[in-house]
């Protein structure tokens, strides 16, 4: 039996394992990634892309193939028995915070086609039909068997594994870590299907009924008929076995009191929805990532979305430490800022759905009579309804707990803080002229240091030169430094991050916001760089 050895060896090929690898082929790490399905999915699956990972696409070159495959849901509409009863606009709560403010509607599949794309693209290759047959740890050693598609057996030993394997996840197995939390009751359906109807298809529409409910995503297509309706499985057909679509097609109107057609199915599906989530997302040299670590109900479009953050966070640490330039404390980082994120979001999903799908006639009624009218007076309100798009959208997750979030000057409670994702503001570019987004400006790769000039302070300016220099000699090849000075063109920005004097920003390769300090002040800046650094 052949035996190799490698750096990074990743399991599952969804879309966690996915972008995992297409991050190694970013900065450039050897690695290999093994998948035991003959491709990617062939099933539409998760198809809501929230903002925070439009940003991450957009880092990657991506967004645009993105954008042309599918389409922008700006509008949450809200119907009661078939009769609308509010309109939540998404793209006005997002104005401000992101380029994207809306939820952007893309399958499953075609998210894992553009990354699989990408892999290609850099010259990677994902190795389909190849299936993770055993897995041991022995001191520091990770042995892994496969076997390949002609049935061929060997032994993979890695530093690094990434357990990118799905909710039944046999690393997790083989390891013996429990997935804390339970399982509904209930049974959901989801079908993808013409819908024959007078309804906007760019937006998202949830119609409430008696002890039930049906949600339609719009999906791309030529004819714009085409929806994606999950709900609640009658339960008289629980018990029944080799259910279709054709069974329950009649039912969702009647029960839903729905003015429309049904077309055929192009795929259906039934199933339970679980709320779990594991204590450590490091367990020596293995991460878990995706739904290996967390699964929660599909309401939000988070699962997808959270997996894509696990592993994009995840990997600009490891290619560090793999290429020799940080310290491997700096990968403990992942599991304090993913596993919170995390936890929060199966709690939270758990809530939400657990009230959504409560049987009784008292919470029927407040369901159908009283909730739309409180989302209707919540959602009126300009802040909540901010701050629900952050919240769902996942622009607003911050990494406040982390290692790695250090602050060493007074900050203004609206100033964004360590931890914190670099806000979305536009600032002027000197080499074009011209506004830019801050992320542009900060282009691909590494650390950033952006000095925000306030003034004209000549020691400030001196000491900083220090600083400047000190970064040259010692960091050169993982922080670029930038400028930017208080000018009209500037004064957006300024006022957003409330940046009333010279400040530091240390941005992570993640664009989030690792230190903040004085400008003049190279000895904080040292501390934390020696946090990190080798
Ligand atoms: C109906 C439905 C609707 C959803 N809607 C949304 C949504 O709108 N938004 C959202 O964000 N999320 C949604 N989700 C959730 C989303 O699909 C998952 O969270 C996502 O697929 C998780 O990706 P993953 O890569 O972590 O795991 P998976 O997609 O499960 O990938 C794991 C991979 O590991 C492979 N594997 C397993 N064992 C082995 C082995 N031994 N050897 C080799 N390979 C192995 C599997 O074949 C699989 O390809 C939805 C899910 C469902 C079912």
């Amino acid at each position: 039996m052949n035996t190799s050895n490698i750096p990074v060896l990743i399991i599952g090929a969804g879309p966690t394992g996915l972008m995992a690898a297409a991050q190694l082929e970013r900065f450039g790490i050897s690695y290999r990634i093994i998948e035991k399905r003959k491709g990617t999915t062939k099933f539409s699956k998760a198809l809501g892309v929230q903002a925070r990972t439009m940003e991450i696409y957009e880092q990657m070159g991506l967004v645009e193939k993105a954008i042309a495959q599918g389409t922008p849901a700006k509008k949450l509409q809200i119907m009661v028995k078939g009769q609308y009863v509010q309109t939540m606009p998404l793209s006005e709560a997002g104005a401000g915070f992101t380029a994207f403010p809306y939820l952007f509607i893309l399958e499953q599949s075609r998210n894992e086609e553009l990354l699989l794309d990408y892999i290609e693209a850099k010259g990677g290759r994902v190795e389909f039909q190849t299936e993770m047959t055993s897995f041991e740890v022995k001191g520091n050693q990770t042995r892994v068997g496969i076997q390949h598609a002609d049935g061929s057996l060997e032994t993979i030993q890695a530093d690094w594994v990434i357990a990118a394997d799905g909710g039944r996840s046999p690393v997790r197995k083989a390891l013996n870590i429990p997935f804390k939390g339970d399982t509904y009751k209930n049974i959901f359906y989801v079908v993808d299907t013409d819908v024959a109807w007078s309804k906007d298809h760019h937006s998202l529409h949830i119609n409430l009924a008696d002890n039930n409910f049906t949600a339609f995503f719009p999906i791309i297509d030529k004819k714009g008929t085409r929806y994606r309706l999950v709900g609640i499985l009658p339960e008289h057909y629980s018990e029944k076995k080799d259910i279709e679509f054709d069974d329950i097609k009649n039912e969702i109107k009647r029960v839903q009191n729905l003015d429309l057609e049904l077309g055929d199915a192009n795929w259906f599906s039934i199933y339970k929805v679980h709320h779990r989530c594991i204590d450590r997302f490091k367990e020596g040299a293995v991460f878990f990532a995706g739904d290996s670590a967390h699964v929660h109900s599909p309401a939000g479009g988070q699962g997808m979305n959270t997996g894509l953050q696990d592993a994009y966070n995840l990997v600009w640490k490891l290619a560090l430490v793999v290429q020799g330039k940080a310290k491997e404390s700096l990968l403990d980082s992942y599991h304090t800022e993913r596993w919170v994120i995390a936890n929060q979001l199966v709690n939270t999903t758990d809530r939400v759905f657990s009230n959504v799908v409560r049987k009784g006639r008292l919470i029927n009624w407040f369901r159908l009579n009283i909730v739309p009218f409180l989302i209707s007076r919540l959602m009126g309100v300009k802040k909540i309804q901010q701050r629900a798009f952050k919240m769902v959208s996942q622009t607003g997750i911050r990494y406040s707990n982390s290692p790695i979030a250090v602050s060493a000057t007074y900050l203004s409670k609206k100033a964004p803080h360590p931890g914190d994702r670099l806000p979305y503001v536009k600032v002027f570019d000197s080499t074009t002229g011209e506004l830019k987004n801050l992320y542009h400006l900060l282009g691909e790769q590494g650390f950033h240091a952006v000095f925000w000039w306030r003034n004209n302070d000549k020691t400030e300016i001196q000491d900083a030169a220090v600083i400047e220099t000190y970064l040259k000699e010692n960091y050169t090849t993982v922080v670029q430094t930038h400028n930017l000075y208080d000018q009209t063109e500037n004064s957006s920005a300024f006022q957003k991050l409330d940046l009333k004097n010279s400040t530091l920003y240390l941005v992570r390769p993640d664009n989030y916001i690792g230190y903040i300090g004085k400008v003049d002040d190279l000895d904080a800046l040292k501390a934390y760089l020696e946090l990190i650094f080798i």
